[in-house]
């Protein structure tokens, strides 16, 4: 499952893909990604899918559907920094 597509910086025509791995993490076949196991391209896909699950429970709580926004920011805050290392 392809979860972005960049092109690349140095080379218009080569384009590079973040997709979902074995165990749900995010994998990109750019070089940056083969040498460190990680990259910009999945920074960036990680960060807007967050950006993206928290902007939604916050239109959820808008509609009055959650009642503790304090407890999802700290839930939010828990996630990102338990996983940081790995998208870092
Ligand atoms: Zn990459």
């Amino acid at each position: 499952m392809i979860l972005g597509t960049f092109k690349s910086q140095s080379d218009p025509d080569v384009e590079y893909n973040v997709s979902e791995g074995t165990f749900g993490e995010m994998v990109c076949n750019c070089p940056g990604f083969e040498n460190h196991q990680t990259c910009w391209h999945v920074n960036k896909v990680w960060a807007k899918k967050e950006l993206d699950k928290f902007r939604q429970k916050k239109a959820e709580l808008n509609r009055g559907k959650l009642p503790d926004f304090k407890k999802l920011q700290e839930e939010q805050w828990a996630y990102i920094q338990a996983r940081k290392d790995h998208y870092v």
